[in-house]
């Protein structure tokens, strides 16, 4: 393989860019490369055969512009087209697919168009499991019968996909074994492999899980919209969660790019559980009990990341409804139902979340980065529990801590406060590199834009002291490098208290003490959010600070002793 940096940047100068476009370049890279193999196979040094397999992807997706080197040796140096994150909504060459058809566009450059330069063997890297998919239990049989003989057709003779499951494969049995009686044969009669395949796989059950495996693919052909799309906008929170044609919320249809909407995704959700609620109820030859129970648990993933999405959209959708309904005084009753909606929603989430991270089985056995720990982290959303526990405020909000009136401090800890890196890692924190110990029940915030850039405290007050308030934090900082600064803010309901580097130490717990004024304040319900502003945050990295605790008290003759 002659692969370049996925993400890789080329050089910019002039006698560079003389060379031509990316894949110009790439292509004389792979021409020189094949010689000097060439020269040591002459030479005695490499004694077998080497076949350089070179990319058409990402940066180099392109067609060469330019004629190759008359003695480009096309036994030796094969292109293979990687069309990553395609749309398997529609098959690769139906027009009616933006995405797809800009794909194949590049791939006839390659392969067919008659006024070519790279005129060699073409292989298709797919990606039935690409890494973000996470091994969803994704179906593929109709895009695979459309979809194989149509590369074969452009002269495509080689195949391969990112990334196997290696056990555990469920519905992906039939993936890889159409996959195999396709290559050996493009023009095998897919329905009846089909057919054939269900009656060995399921026996007395093959008709329902034919209509299981019709669902399921429908369920989810738009994984590419959910995974890369959905997924990450729910996590950071944007604002048009369904910005495509491809995936709206509710049923849509349009001319072009149009794709089973999440609405739609849940019905043929629903549908495939009833057909294996239907054959649970059957006595089943214990091998056909097996196999179906393999396919139940891989399911099962693939439906709860399902509504494990839907929880959260219609969760933001209330939450921000009931927001938007606060500047509108008039109608009272339609705010609380808004957010009693949305907490309804978000509970929903938080108990698919609890399910999706007990378990740890179906998102491994494939390649270390399109595995994962559990099927939360696989799930790229779990930032959105911490956004919507931000927007929401206080579940209940009657129970929020009340400062009394004998002058005692009330004392928020960093696990009380909502948000933060604890609801990932666990509460309490480290000093480093010691790995000491120093915070039990703190918690802590990463760099901004990361969904634990924030921590949100709620208090109550009675009325609003006349002094203020005194705010005492006990922290650590965690800066990049060791020996840097954090910068960080502490608003209170909404009002900037502190804005700048945060005056804690990277060595033990700093106090550090803040006065609000009686003007941030109000009776009832206050809102106290700690934030990391140190730009370009990276989740688990540093730069991080830690809270252990926050004390609050009326001030009264100026900042408590
Ligand atoms: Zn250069
Ligand atoms: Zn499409």
């Amino acid at each position: 393989m002659v692969w370049m940096l996925d993400g890789g940047k080329w050089c910019q100068c002039e006698r560079c860019q003389a060379l031509g476009s990316q894949t110009d370049r790439n292509l004389l890279f792979v021409y020189h490369y094949d010689q000097a193999i060439k020269r040591a196979q002459a030479e005695g040094r490499i004694n077998r055969p080497v076949r350089l397999l070179f990319l058409a992807y990402a940066d180099v997706l392109e067609p060469p512009t330019r004629p190759l080197p008359a003695d480009f040796d096309y036994d030796t140096c094969i292109a293979t087209y990687f069309p990553i994150v395609r749309c398997y909504v529609h098959n690769f060459d139906d027009p009616d697919c933006s995405k797809n058809a800009a794909y194949n566009k590049a791939l006839l450059g390659w392969a067919t168009d008659p006024g070519r330069y790279y005129k060699g063997q073409v292989c298709i890297g797919e990606y039935y499991n690409v890494s973000g998919y996470k091994c969803l239990p994704v179906c593929y049989m109709h895009t695979m019968a459309n979809d194989i003989p149509y590369y074969y057709g452009l002269g495509v003779r080689h195949f391969h996909y990112m990334h196997c499951t290696t056990a555990n494969w469920g519905n992906k049995a039939l993936t890889n074994y159409q996959m195999a009686r396709q290559l050996w044969d493009p023009r095998t009669d897919c329905s009846a492999l089909w057919t054939d395949y269900l009656a060995g796989r399921y026996g007395p059950v093959q008709a329902e899980m034919r209509t299981f495996y019709g669902h399921l693919e429908k369920m989810l052909c738009n994984v590419s919209k959910l995974k890369y799309g959905l997924a990450r906008r729910l996590d950071t929170g944007a604002a048009n969660l369904f910005p495509t044609t491809h995936l709206k919320y509710g049923r849509t249809t349009f001319e072009k790019d149009d794709g089973p909407d999440l609405l739609e995704i849940l019905a043929y959700a629903k549908q495939c559980r009833e057909t294996l609620d239907a054959i649970a109820k059957q006595d089943l030859p214990e091998r056909i009990a097996q196999r179906v129970a393999e396919d139940e648990r891989l399911f099962t993933y693939g439906e709860r990341t399902v509504q494990f999405y839907d929880a959260l959209c219609r969760a933001y959708e209330a939450a921000r409804q009931s927001v938007s309904d606060q500047s509108d005084k008039s109608d009272q009753s339609d705010k609380s139902d808004q957010s009693d909606r949305a907490r309804a929603a978000f509970r929903q989430a938080e108990a698919l979340a609890d399910l999706l991270k007990a378990d740890t089985t179906s998102t491994k056995l494939s390649s270390s980065h399109a595995s994962a720990a559990n099927g939360l982290v696989a799930s790229y959303a779990q930032g959105a529990l911490l956004r919507l526990q931000s927007l929401l405020g206080p579940m209940a909000p009657k129970e929020v801590k009340l400062l009394g009136a004998n002058g005692t401090p009330l004392v928020l800890t960093g696990e009380e406060c909502l948000g933060g890196g604890g609801v990932l890692h666990g509460y309490g924190f480290d000093v480093y590199p010691a790995r000491k110990r120093v915070s039990e029940h703190g918690n802590y915030v990463y760099g901004q834009g990361t969904p634990a850039d924030r921590l949100t405290g709620w208090f109550r007050l009675g009325d609003v002291p006349a002094g203020g308030l005194t705010l005492t934090l006990y922290g650590i900082k965690c800066p990049r490098p060791p020996g840097g600064e954090v910068a960080g803010e502490i608003r209170v309901n909404e009002n900037l208290v502190f804005g700048a580097r945060v005056p804690l130490t990277e060595t033990g717990l700093t106090r550090w003490d803040l006065l609000v004024s009686a003007a941030a304040l109000k009776p009832g319900l206050n809102r106290l959010e700690i934030r990391n502003t140190e730009p370009n945050g990276v989740t688990s990295n540093r730069p991080w600070f830690g809270i252990d605790r926050v004390e609050l008290r009326e001030t009264a003759d100026g900042p408590a002793p």
